[in-house]
């Protein structure tokens, strides 16, 4: 559960972007055409309808583009259509899991870099003169006394 994100909600988040998309062409065709008959004003007032209707009809389609393409990708709990935290995580999972494996790449990567410089030797003392020798030498390098 929430570890993938499924099927449908792709779709969503494309079918949101496309309907922003078209939202926005249609917005944007209001002032194009608006230059287009500058000065002219024939036909006025079914223009300005027309206008009107594109511009309004161009904004809704953002908006839903807007929120359907946002439930897509975070889900309708982790969008907040619907109020319930444990779901609004589960939905979440695909992005928060994203986040957190950058961290952990990120930290195994220094542990990486600080491991083969810091490579631990083990000492020991020697019984007899407390000189300091390393783990696997045989007979103390001072006073050669068996370890
Ligand atoms: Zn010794």
């Amino acid at each position: 559960m929430g570890r993938h994100i499924s099927g449908e909600r792709k779709t969503a988040y494309y079918l949101g972007m496309g309907l922003m998309i078209l939202g926005g062409i249609l917005f944007a065709s209001t002032f194009v055409t608006f230059a287009m008959r500058f000065g002219d004003f024939s036909n006025f007032e079914s223009n300005a309808k027309s206008d009107v209707f594109r511009a309004v009809g161009g904004m809704a389609l953002l908006f839903v583009g807007v929120i359907i393409r946002g439930i897509g990708a975070r889900g309708l709990a982790g969008s907040g259509v619907v109020l319930n935290p444990e779901k609004a995580r589960q939905e979440l999972e695909p992005y928060s899991r994203m986040a957190g494996g950058m961290v952990k790449d990120a930290l195994e990567e220094a542990n990486a870099s600080l491991g083969t410089g810091a490579q631990k030797v083990v000492m020991i003392k020697c019984p007899s003169c407390r000189k300091v020798n390393e783990e696997d030498s045989k007979f103390c390098q001072e006073c050669g006394r068996e370890i």
